[in-house]
């Protein structure tokens, strides 16, 4: 993948890092998930607990570009394979 080196808005210079997804005490990487998030049933509440249903084989890790003039986010989630 290339990566960007300035920012679209100000040509600011550009830093990678990522978004940690942080709760119950654990701080997990940010993913990307084609399609749009579907509830769960109650019995699957019941079964797995609250959130969304997803298919982990969809999942993209997101790295998160910040300017360090302006403080513009730019996001990738880029296939490993492409
Ligand atoms: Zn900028």
């Amino acid at each position: 993948m290339t990566q960007p080196s300035r920012c679209a808005d100000c040509d600011g210079e550009l830093e990678v890092g990522f978004i940690p997804d942080v709760s119950m005490g654990a701080a997990l990487q940010t993913a990307w998930h084609r399609g749009v998030p579907d509830d769960k049933t109650i019995l699957d509440y019941l079964k797995f607990g609250p959130g969304v249903k997803y298919d982990r084989s969809q999942l993209l890790p997101v790295r998160a570009f910040r300017c360090k003039a302006c403080g513009l986010l730019r996001l990738y989630a880029n296939d490993q394979t492409a």
